[in-house]
């Protein structure tokens, strides 16, 4: 606990939104609108809005998925669907300038801890300054919580035998140098997610070579980075608004016939899936081994490639797929498990994240430590235990921001119950008819199993076998049933 002088000195607000990515720049929107009376603050440890979208600097950064659904619901995408990082921070910046949310946000604010008192019914915050040998605190009412889901100063490099004995340069793609020279450079990169897809099309003209080394294949889907009906309602002059949501449901339709497909004939979805990239590589590509995955579509996020860029690279031989396992770093670049060297001047980990959970802060509870892995999460939104708290986890397989932006309206709809109920704290609690649930892993593996996931399960919160008790990832389902929650259900616990 900070000495009283210091505490004494604390800011206080109704509500402390945690992160300025683009979770954060939707609640302090959401917040503006919906509940223009409560004061809020905005704290992100970066030197600008954007998250996610400001700390990746590698070649090609885009989304994987389109605009209309990772855009706002209340702010028109206008551009092609897969947006590059700059483009994404443009819209955010519209959305700060149009409503006036930079006098809310501090940057270069880190926070260190945060601690309930349920005597003072508020959120003390333990903030270090980046920039200076400073530390602040402020006191929230309701803690917001749109820190991402992994940890920005350090992406997940896996140790592999001999890594020091490289001679080249390995880098993270998180932590991309912005000086690194790739002319006449072989280049390897490690990984076959959408980050690799990303960064190879978009190097493979400036090095000699880029090989992408993966482990096991991926599912792609390719296409036009454009949307037909988008562009005949420009055509027709249909105003942007209009376009906007016209556009975003038909993409959420034309996904949920795919999932549903996905599940109901999984086979037939792999081999469409596979076909397309065999027409695109030619018949004398080697398919199976390189783009064949072992798993079932939808396990994991599938990767939307624009204009087929990754396989243009390959059929002109700029850009080779290697499947194979890694034995061992060594001087002239990595030896694998079926004995073929691959040399490389650089060797690029494109090996995805370290989920922090909570933003790496320290969490008490009236002086004991929040042990976040033993709540139970409540709608993926809040934990048992864990008062006046609210956490945003957006979608895996659909658009983040699609989730992000139906929490904030719970969020909003909560605090004014509360405001209307004069209650100060909210806690969620298993129910009589919840204590002999059985509790389980977060997310079920069989539904949805990517590598930083399956590495963290053990921090995230349980979840129950009851609708309420599950972090659910089907927006078509929640999109319903989040807006009419019931804010007086016994799960809801007011003081
Ligand atoms: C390269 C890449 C591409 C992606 N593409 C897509 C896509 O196309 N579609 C999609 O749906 N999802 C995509 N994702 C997932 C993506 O992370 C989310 O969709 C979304 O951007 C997350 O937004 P956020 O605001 O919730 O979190 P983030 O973007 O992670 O932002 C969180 C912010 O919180 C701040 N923060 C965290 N902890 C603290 C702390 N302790 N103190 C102060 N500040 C803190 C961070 O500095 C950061 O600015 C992508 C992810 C990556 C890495």
């Amino acid at each position: 606990m900070p000495a009283s002088s210091q505490l004494a000195k604390a800011e206080h607000f109704d509500v402390l939104i945690a992160g300025a990515g683009i979770s954060g720049i939707g609640a302090a929107y959401h917040l503006t609108k919906q509940c223009p009376d409560k004061s809020f603050v905005v704290l992100d440890m970066q030197e600008s809005f954007g998250g996610t979208w400001w700390t990746h600097r590698y070649p090609g950064i885009r989304s994987d998925s389109d605009l209309h659904t990772f855009g706002y619901r209340f702010k028109p995408w206008r551009g092609p669907p897969i947006a590059t990082a700059a483009e994404i921070l443009a819209y955010m910046g519209e959305v700060v300038e149009e409503s006036n949310l930079a006098r809310h946000i501090r940057y270069r604010h880190k926070i260190l801890a945060a601690r309930w008192s349920s005597q003072h019914n508020f959120w003390t915050i333990e903030v270090s300054r980046c920039d200076a040998d400073e530390r602040l605190y402020f006191t929230a009412n309701f803690l917001w919580m749109c820190q991402g889901y992994y940890r920005h100063s350090q992406g997940y490099m896996p140790t592999w035998p001999g890594m020091d004995t490289f001679k080249g340069s390995l880098v993270h793609s998180e932590t991309w140098p912005v000086d690194l020279d790739l002319k006449d450079k072989k280049v390897v990169v490690i990984g076959s997610g959408a980050t690799a897809a990303t960064i190879i099309p978009a190097i493979a003209d400036a090095c000699a070579h880029v090989t992408m080394l993966q482990r096991s294949p991926t599912f792609f889907i390719t296409g036009r980075n454009a949307i037909d009906l988008a562009e005949t309602l420009r055509q027709l002059q249909v105003d942007e608004a209009w376009i906007h949501e016209i556009v975003r449901r038909k993409i959420l339709f034309d996904q949920a016939t795919f999932t549903r497909r996905c599940h109901e004939e999984p086979d037939v979805v792999s081999k469409e899936l596979i076909g397309a990239i065999h027409n695109l590589l030619g018949p004398e590509y080697d398919v199976e081994t390189h783009f064949t995955p072992t798993y079932r579509p939808w396990r994991q996020r599938i990767a939307f490639v624009p204009d087929a860029d990754l396989f243009k690279s390959i059929a002109n031989g700029k850009a080779s797929v290697v499947t194979d396992q890694i034995e061992c770093f060594n001087q002239a670049g990595i030896l694998l498990k079926s004995g073929k060297q691959l040399d490389a001047d650089i060797i690029v980990a494109a090996t995805g994240f370290n989920i922090n959970v909570l933003g790496d802060i320290d969490f008490g509870i009236d002086g004991k430590p929040l042990v976040f892995s033993d709540t139970v999460t409540y709608r993926g939104m809040m934990f048992t235990g864990v008062p006046n708290l609210a956490w945003v986890f957006g979608y895996f397989r659909a658009s983040w921001t699609l989730r992000s932006d139906l929490v904030a309206d719970f969020v909003c709809r909560l605090l004014k119950h509360m405001d209307q109920t004069g209650a100060k704290r909210v806690t969620v609690a298993l129910r009589s008819q919840d204590l002999d649930m059985p509790l389980l892993s977060w997310i079920d593996p069989h539904s949805f199993n990517p590598g930083y996931i399956m590495r963290s399960m053990h921090l995230l919160p349980k979840r129950g076998d009851k609708q309420e008790w599950q972090h659910n990832q089907d927006y078509w389902s929640e999109k319903d049933q989040f807006p009419v929650i019931d804010l007086c259900d016994a799960a809801f616990v007011y003081a």
